[in-house]
């Protein structure tokens, strides 16, 4: 996927997560492109260590130890401990990137350094309908998600 398809699937996801979706989607769109760093680091493939489920786990560690740090100053995000909401938003950023990229033939090899890419075929990650298409899907998502919490509805 490209970054309107990654940028898609992050607001799709952070809507899913009312508490604290601010941060979270902040946090996620800033964090979207995070596993394609890839392309810049010689020696590392494409859709390699940083497209897998470890690299997400060491990204929500990294976080969870800022949260840690600021844990004195702020404690909680609603009932939740700020390490871990830190761990959350780190794994879930990186695991937005992964659910665009298993959209593509390519697919992503979620189990690094074991196993095999997985990929649910579903469009190539050229595609500028499915990119642009992702892209207004999740503002629309998040559009309705506001206007429904302006309501008063979940
Ligand atoms: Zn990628």
């Amino acid at each position: 996927m490209y970054r309107t398809g990654h940028l898609g699937v992050s607001l799709l996801v952070a809507v899913g997560q009312p508490l604290a979706a601010l941060a979270t989607g902040g946090a996620m769109l800033w964090l979207a492109m995070l596993p394609d760093v890839d392309h810049r680091i010689p020696g590392i493939p494409h859709r390699g260590p940083t497209h897998s489920l470890l690299f997400a786990v060491l990204v929500g560690g990294a976080f969870a130890g800022a949260g840690a740090l600021l844990a004195d100053g702020v404690g909680v995000v609603g009932h939740v401990p700020l390490t871990l909401f830190g761990f959350f938003v780190g794994f879930v950023s990186v695991g937005a990137h992964l659910l665009g990229d298993v959209l593509t033939p390519a697919g992503v090899n979620l189990f690094w350094p074991w196993g095999r890419a997985f990929s649910l075929y579903v469009t190539r990650a050229d595609n500028t309908l499915a990119n642009w298409g992702l892209f207004l899907l999740g503002i629309f998502a998040v559009a309705a998600a506001g206007a429904l919490a302006a309501q008063g509805l979940p």
